[in-house]
């Protein structure tokens, strides 16, 4: 599986470029640890004063950025080609959520694929995310505590909330392996794409079910602009 660490050692092989535009960032102080040129930074869709995602969960959610280009073709790249640069892109950019909304956890837990997907996938790009984010942070990732046990539908196809919540409803299980690194830690559940929260929740309330305090979910993206 590819990982965050590789990519970053591969990276000081090669000349820095912006993973957006491929443009050479220039060198100044810190630019081995940037994957955003200035330019495109500029453009990104931030939600800024909105990052704290309208109350559709009973958990804190935190969306860095709104579901809108040049982020959604993005964590489009992330997910399906392969562009795990892009998870390194972003993390810094959920970091400052982070920190703007003085968040403190103990570990993150990626949302789960179900391991079909993960098998065709090879990777998940929740997990990415969560590695790069993690290692900003300067706490352990927990990957696989929980476990998506069932494939659930398409979500944008399911109507109202409650038919949302309905269609995820047991579709994840505590990994009673890790419940140990889990235990009396405070968890950020960290996924790339939000919708309606159905199913983030759902997972949140997993955890929850198992006695484990989940401070807050975070998403990179999520939302339209209200024009
Ligand atoms: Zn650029």
């Amino acid at each position: 599986m590819r990982s965050i660490f590789l990519e970053k050692l591969e990276r000081l092989f090669y000349p820095q470029v912006c993973s957006f535009c491929d443009c050479l960032i220039a060198e100044d102080k810190g630019a081995s640890e940037r994957y955003v040129c200035r330019a495109c930074e500029s453009d990104l869709p931030f939600r800024f004063n909105d990052e704290i995602y309208p109350d559709h969960t009973p958990f804190l959610l935190v969306v860095s950025f709104y579901y809108e280009e040049p982020v959604l073709k993005a964590l489009r790249q992330l997910k399906f080609h392969g562009r795990t640069d892009f998870a390194s892109a972003l993390a810094p950019y959920l970091y400052a959520s982070y920190r703007r909304l003085k968040l403190s956890c103990d570990v993150i837990v990626p949302m789960p694929l179900h391991h079909k997907r993960l098998r065709q996938r090879g990777y998940n790009q929740a997990g990415l995310l969560g590695e790069a984010l993690a290692s900003l942070v300067g706490i352990p990732l927990v990957e696989d505590a929980l476990l998506r046990v069932h494939e659930s539908g398409r979500q944008s196809e399911r109507k109202g909330r409650e038919e949302k919540m309905a269609n995820v409803q047991g579709v994840f299980q505590l990994n009673e392996d890790l419940l140990p690194a889990l235990q009396g830690r405070r968890v950020l559940l960290l996924d790339d794409i939000v919708t309606s929260g159905a199913t983030m929740t759902e997972a949140g309330l997993c955890l929850q079910a198992g006695g484990i305090d989940v401070l807050a979910m975070a998403c990179a993206a999520g939302g339209l602009r209200i024009n």
